[in-house]
């Protein structure tokens, strides 16, 4: 919170296909805990990968939201104009010293790395942290390098990150064991994702983020870079993730659960909002609301014993 005591919160959604009802119930908590401060809300649309980009989706998202009832008050802004903010905070890490080519193709990776405990991404060895100058050069006649960030040994104390999740409660990680060198530029030039929301997060004046359980293993990295990058650190609150009966988690290929098939669904917004705020506690089953009736109903402390996912089942809007 500033000094006012009013949350700057962030809507930050992926164009890569429809928002599904993972996705809108992060975007309705992170609109909740703002708006019940009294806050402002920011939307950004995280365009960065031009493989992930449907031209499409970032109007048809902004509409659901709208459906919603989650609004905004600046943006949207779009990763995929900012390009000069993140090569400059990347130039900034660079001069510092902190940052260095890696050659790795994704095989020699897989080969070479350890399963991460916590979101299956890889943990990086180390293979290209020391190249010579001239294997360096010998190895750019290849292919182009990704850009990775040189993080503290393990031994080193701010290697450990802690942090005190609003719904998950205390965290700590330390985030050269757990995560190692991480990408801040991959090979085909686009800028990682941790690298963009930080800058942007600090830039836009965010202070606090609300998002989905799966990124909560994100905010040692985010806060390591913050640090690095000079940026206050804002407050993290993680939601469930929503999953299917098999426990895969919702993704854009649910089409059954996107917003487009449950606004031909239902009634109105308020059945999904109410039964997205009955699965997190905020509503009584069956109950039906908008989301601007549920504002005075929002406190994080209700939301302090959620699961990591939630089941959302066919019957879940029925
Ligand atoms: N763009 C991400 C998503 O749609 C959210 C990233 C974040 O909130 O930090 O899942």
């Amino acid at each position: 919170m500033n000094d006012t005591g009013e949350v700057v919160g962030r809507l930050a959604p992926t164009p890569s296909g429809r928002m599904h009802l993972g996705n809108a119930l992060s975007a309705l908590v992170a609109w909740l805990s703002a708006r019940s401060s009294g806050g402002s809300m920011v939307l950004r649309i995280e365009d960065l990968d031009p493989r992930a980009r449907d031209p499409e989706a970032a109007s048809l998202i902004m509409g659901d939201l709208a459906w919603l009832g989650l609004d905004w008050d600046e943006g949207p802004y779009f990763q995929s104009e900012r390009g000069d903010l993140y090569a400059g905070a990347i130039a900034r890490l660079r001069e510092q010293g902190l940052t260095y080519p890696c050659f790795c193709t994704r095989s020699e990776l897989h080969a070479a790395t350890a399963p991460h405990a916590s979101d299956g991404t890889y943990v990086y060895q180390g293979t290209c942290r020391n190249l010579t100058p001239e294997e360096i050069e010998e190895r750019s006649a290849g292919r182009p390098p990704a850009t990775r960030l040189r993080l503290p040994d393990a031994d080193d104390p701010s290697a450990v990150i802690r942090f005190t999740d609003l719904a998950y409660g205390p965290r700590r990680e330390n985030i050269a064991t757990e995560c190692g060198d991480f990408l801040v530029r991959r090979s085909d030039g686009v800028v990682a994702y941790q690298l963009a929301v930080v800058v942007d997060d600090a830039l836009m004046g965010v202070i606090q983020v609300v998002r989905g359980h799966d990124l909560l293993g994100s905010v040692a990295r985010q806060m390591h870079l913050q640090r690095l990058l000079g940026f206050p650190t804002p407050a993290y609150g993680h939601v469930p993730l929503l999953v299917a009966p098999d426990g895969r988690r919702l993704s854009k290929r649910d089409r059954d659960l996107d917003l487009g098939a449950v606004r031909n669904m239902v009634r109105g917004p308020e059945v999904v909002v109410g039964r997205l705020a009955s699965a997190i506690g905020l509503a009584e089953e069956g109950e039906e609301l908008r989301a601007d009736e549920l504002v005075p109903r929002f406190s994080w402390d209700a939301l302090r014993n959620l699961p990591d996912s939630i089941v959302v089942g066919g019957d879940f809007l029925a």
